[in-house]
């Protein structure tokens, strides 16, 4: 099994977005006062090259069309304008950087959403054949009243959007109480705080742990440190530190390689890892 990362699109965000000591509404004014913004960021996606399902999509990116200021009502308009930024245009669609790779889209078998924010679930139409599968908790806080206030946008969903739930009831996996094995080399892990339903992917690919670890941390930097992004800040800053501890404690003893969505090294890292095996 193989994988590798698809950059959707490279964004900046406040830098008190990514840590500080205030949360809830205080946090959230922080970042929309905040004059300074960060370095730029990318927007990962992950294929995995699984010998025997096919390819297997974990998140499909970010579509041009969350910049459309229609998708979203006024209040979120000013909010967006104040914490996020695109420097440079859009990156090729999904579908596009994977035909790079002699990959067609409907060789696409199945993707797993860690979260359902507008910045993981752009391309999906593209797939129409793929079985799609997003965490119970995840999908049910999408059709809960003033979702849009915790970042869901529905009408950025594929037209009559029903994808696989998953309710991790395959026991324990190392030091997490829960999980879903889906196959026998990759596994489905919550990791909620981020959102409320957030999950991250584990896979074993030439020996070691690879963890798509979607938003758990913004990125490498914070892994270790007693901090939340804006997004848990305000809405599950609690939950989010128990999932980043046990991701922490799993990545140390498993001496696994931890790819957050939005960090600047994980594709370095990822190919790092790819080129020191063929090398030894
Ligand atoms: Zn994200």
């Amino acid at each position: 099994m193989k994988v590798w990362g698809l950059n959707s699109a490279n964004s900046q965000l406040k830098k008190s977005w990514f840590s500080s000591p205030r949360e809830g509404f205080s946090r959230l004014m922080q970042v929309m006062q905040d004059q300074e913004w960060s370095e730029s960021i990318p927007m990962l996606s992950w294929a995995i090259e699984h010998p025997r399902e096919g390819i297997i999509l974990v998140d499909a990116g970010e579509h041009p069309r969350a910049l459309e200021q229609k998708n979203y009502p006024a209040l979120n308009r000013m909010l967006n304008r104040n914490m996020v930024r695109f420097p440079e245009p859009f990156q090729p669609a999904l579908d596009q950087q994977l035909k790079a790779k002699g990959i067609h889209a409907s060789d696409v078998s199945h993707i797993i959403i860690t979260h359902l924010h507008q910045d993981h679930v752009g391309y999906l139409s593209l797939f129409p054949k793929a079985r799609v599968l997003v965490s119970r908790a995840e999908f049910e806080a999408t059709e809960k009243p003033f979702a849009h206030m915790k970042g869901y946008w529905p009408s950025l969903f594929p037209e009559s959007f029903k994808p696989d739930l998953v309710d991790f009831k395959d026991g324990t996996f190392h030091n997490f109480e829960s999980s879903k094995m889906l196959f026998d080399d990759l596994w489905v892990v919550p990791t909620p705080g981020h959102s409320p339903g957030h999950q991250s992917v584990i896979v074993k690919s030439q020996g070691r742990y690879l963890v798509l670890a979607g938003d758990v941390t913004p990125s490498m930097k914070y892994f270790e440190l007693d901090t939340v992004d804006m997004v848990s800040a305000v809405g599950g800053p609690q939950q989010a530190r128990q999932s980043k501890q046990k991701m922490v404690q799993f990545t140390k003893e498993q001496h696994a390689l931890y790819l957050p969505s939005h960090c600047s090294t994980s594709l370095p890292r990822l190919e790092a890892f790819y080129q020191q095996k063929t090398l030894a």
